[in-house]
């Protein structure tokens, strides 16, 4: 089903704060990263990260090189609404590749049929914490994770006619 997404405003947030929340994002993730999966277990009910403590342990490092690439400074940026929002010239839906889940490699991320994926935690409230649902916001969005399901649809360009 082909959809518009709903637009959202913007305000402004320094800079260099931005940059300053998402390095201690990533510190503090870092920090506690040995005790994640018994709080994943949890929290999400699934005792599976405990169980494979080890195996867990090495997805979460994998995912956590991966959100520091860029997805925890889009989050920041996000939640305080200082990014560009152009969800108003976003249309089309999913088609579970998977590609912006950290491209293919975030801890929860579940493989299914035919080469799809699916979210591991998508119902919990938990979840919502996260702004996995605010993609793909922009064309930058749609570029950099390769999204097949979603087009940027680009601004009507009104041409000024020459006098005859
Ligand atoms: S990249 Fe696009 S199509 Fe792929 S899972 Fe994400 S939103 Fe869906
Ligand atoms: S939607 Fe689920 S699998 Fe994808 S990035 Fe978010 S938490 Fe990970």
């Amino acid at each position: 089903m082909q959809f518009i997404k709903k637009i959202n405003h913007s305000l402004p947030l320094n800079d260099q704060l931005i940059r300053f929340i998402t390095f201690f994002i990533l510190l503090i993730a870092r920090a506690f990263m040995w005790v994640m999966p018994i709080f994943f277990a949890i929290i999400f009910i699934k005792p599976q990260f405990v169980l494979n403590y080890k195996e867990t342990l090495r997805k979460l490092r994998i995912h956590h090189t991966a959100l520091s690439q860029g997805p925890v400074k889009r989050y920041v940026e996000t939640f305080f609404k200082a990014r560009i929002n152009q969800t108003t010239h976003i249309s089309g839906e999913c088609t579970q590749c998977g590609n912006c889940c950290l491209n293919k490699q975030c801890v929860f991320l579940e493989p299914i049929e035919d080469d799809k994926f699916q979210c591991g935690v998508y119902n919990s409230p938990f979840r919502k914490l996260s702004n996995c649902g605010a993609f793909p916001i922009s064309s930058e969005d749609i570029e950099r994770y390769e999204c097949p399901g979603y087009v940027f649809n680009h601004y009507p360009v009104i041409k000024i006619k020459k006098a005859s």
